[in-house]
C-alpha cells in the first residue's frame, strides 16, 4: 500500500472530511482495491465516505436529475447499472432482466417496421432460479421501483384452481390493483413475482391425491394471466355471485416467477450422464464399451430439466426466459452489508447520524456477521438478524451516552463478548 494512506493518521483526534480524503486517496484506486486489503480504521473511513461519494457521483448522477429533463431511456445498460446500485453480483439475472424488460417495454410501445407488422412479439416473462435469500424477489421489487411501476408478490403455495378451498389465481391481480393505488390503468403496466413457484410442480406418478389441486391444477390456472388475458378481479380477495369484480388486462404485465428448484441439479445430472453414456440405457443389450467417449460438458438446464421436474410445457412455454441465481458467498455478504444505496450498514449509520454519532463496523465484525448469516443457510436473509441482535445493547445504551462522537462495532459485539469501541469528545475545562 502507498505512503499516502499512513498520511491519514494525522488526523487523530477527528476523522477528515470527505475532501480530506479525497485528496489523499485516489478513488479510481480505491475502488480497484480489495476491501479486506485496508486498514480497519482506514476501510471504514473509506466505506463511509469516499466510495458512497464515488458510487453517488458516478451511477446517480442521472437518478437525480433535473426533473425538467427528459428521463433516461430504459435501455438494457440503464436497467443493469440501476440494478448494480442495489443488488449485489447476480450478473446473469442482471442482464437477462434488463434485456427482457427492455423488450417488453418495446413490445407495449415500440413501432415495428412494415414489413413486421404482423409479427406477434411474444412476451418476456421470466423464470428466475436461485437458492433461498439469494435475491429474487428483491430483484424483481428492484426492477419495479426503476421503472416507477406498481409491483406485487404472490406466493404460488396459497393458490389453487379455482373452486378449491385458497386463493384463486385472480387475487394476484387485486393486490397489484390495490398496491398501483386503485388504477387500473397503471396496474396492467405492473410487474408481479410469483414465489415458490417450484412448489406449484407437477406431483409424480406416485401422488396419492386423485387430483392436483395445488399443482398442475395452479400451473393450467396461472397460462393465461401469465400469457395475457381479460380477467376478472374479484373485490376483497374471493368471488361471488353478487360482486361481478373489475375486469383487467392482463397482456402487459410482466410476470417475474422464481423458485429454488431443489433437486434440478440432480435431474440435469442423470441427462448429462445419459448424454455421456448412452450405451447404460440400453435395458436388454449388452452394453459395449467405446474406446473413444465424448465428454459432453453441459453447466446449462434445459427446459427438459424443469418438465422433469414438475412444471408444465405449456407453463414453461409462457416464460421463455429463464435465468439463475447463485448462492450468495461471505465475499457476497460483506458487499451487501455495506454496498447498496439501502445496505444495512447504511441504515444504522444513518439512525446513529441522527444522535450524531458516526458509526463504523470493523472488516473483522462485518467478516463475522457474514460467517453467521451463511450458517443460517438462508442467504442475505440471516444478516439483518445477526446484525440485529448484536446491536440491540449498543442501541439501547446509547442515548444515555454523553459527548459520545463515534462508535466502532468489533468482532466481539457481534459475537457477544464485548463491547464496542466508543469515543467520546474532550470537554474543554471551563
Ligand atoms: P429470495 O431469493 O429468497 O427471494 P430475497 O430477494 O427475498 O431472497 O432476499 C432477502 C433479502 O436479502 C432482500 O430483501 C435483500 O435485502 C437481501 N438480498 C438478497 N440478495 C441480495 C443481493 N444479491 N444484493 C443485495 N441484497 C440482497
Amino acid at each position: 500500500m502507498s505512503k499516502k494512506y499512513d498520511d491519514i493518521n494525522l488526523y487523530e483526534d477527528r476523522d477528515p472530511s470527505p475532501e480530506e480524503i479525497s485528496q489523499l486517496l485516489d478513488p479510481f484506486e480505491m475502488e480497484e482495491l480489495p476491501f479486506s486489503s485496508l486498514e480497519p480504521r482506514l476501510y471504514n473511513w473509506s466505506q463511509h465516505n469516499l466510495i458512497d461519494q464515488m458510487q453517488k457521483a458516478r451511477i446517480n448522477d442521472y437518478a437525480k436529475a433535473d426533473p425538467s429533463q427528459p428521463k433516461p431511456r430504459l435501455t438494457p445498460s440503464y436497467i443493469k447499472k440501476r440494478l448494480d446500485e442495489y443488488v449485489i453480483g447476480q450478473d446473469q439475472a442482471k442482464y437477462a432482466l434488463a434485456v427482457a424488460v427492455y423488450n417488453h417495454y418495446k413490445r407495449i410501445n415500440g413501432h415495428a417496421a412494415d414489413a413486421y407488422k404482423d409479427v406477434e412479439i411474444q412476451k418476456s416473462n421470466i423464470l428466475l432460479m436461485g437458492p433461498t435469500g439469494s435475491g429474487k424477489t428483491y430483484i424483481a421489487k428492484t426492477l419495479a421501483k426503476i421503472l416507477d411501476v406498481p409491483f406485487a408478490v404472490a406466493d404460488a403455495t396459497s393458490l389453487t384452481e379455482a373452486g378449491y378451498v385458497g386463493d384463486d389465481v385472480e387475487t394476484i391481480l387485486a393486490s397489484l390493483i390495490n398496491n398501483a393505488g386503485g388504477s387500473i390503468a397503471n396496474a396492467q403496466k405492473g410487474i408481479i413475482y410469483i414465489d415458490e413457484i417450484d412448489k406449484i410442480a407437477k406431483k409424480g406418478e406416485n401422488a396419492s391425491v386423485t387430483r392436483d389441486v395445488s399443482g398442475e391444477g395452479v400451473q393450467q390456472a396461472l397460462l393465461k394471466l401469465i400469457e395475457g388475458t381479460i380477467a376478472t378481479v374479484p373485490h376483497e380477495g374471493r368471488k361471488s355471485p353478487l360482486d361481478p369484480g373489475t375486469t383487467m388486462d392482463t397482456s402487459n404485465i410482466l410476470f417475474i416467477c422464481g423458485g429454488a428448484f431443489a433437486g434440478i441439479e440432480k435431474i440435469r445430472e442423470t441427462r448429462i450422464a445419459h448424454l455421456n453414456h448412452p450405451e447404460e440405457n440400453r435395458v436388454g443389450f449388452m452394453s459395449m464399451p467405446t474406446a473413444n467417449k465424448e465428454i459432453i460438458v453441459d453447466d446449462g438446464y434445459t427446459e427438459e430439466d424443469f418438465v422433469k421436474f414438475g412444471l408444465i410445457p405449456e407453463f414453461l412455454g409462457r416464460l421463455p426466459v429463464i435465468t439463475t441465481l447463485s448462492a450468495l458467498d461471505e465475499n457476497a455478504l460483506i458487499d451487501i452489508l455495506q454496498k447498496p444505496k439501502n445496505s444495512l450498514c447504511k441504515q444504522y449509520q444513518a439512525l446513529f447520524s441522527m444522535d450524531d454519532v458516526t458509526l463504523d463496523f470493523e472488516y473483522e465484525a462485518l467478516l463475522e456477521i457474514a460467517c453467521l448469516a451463511n450458517k443460517k443457510g438462508t442467504g442475505a436473509r440471516g444478516l439483518r438478524s445477526v446484525i440485529e441482535n448484536a446491536m440491540m445493547k449498543l442501541m439501547f445504551d446509547l442515548p444515555d451516552m454523553p459527548n459520545v462522537y463515534k462508535v466502532i462495532v468489533t468482532k466481539e459485539v457481534i459475537l457477544g463478548q464485548g463491547d464496542p469501541i466508543i469515543l467520546r469528545r474532550k470537554i474543554q475545562a471551563s
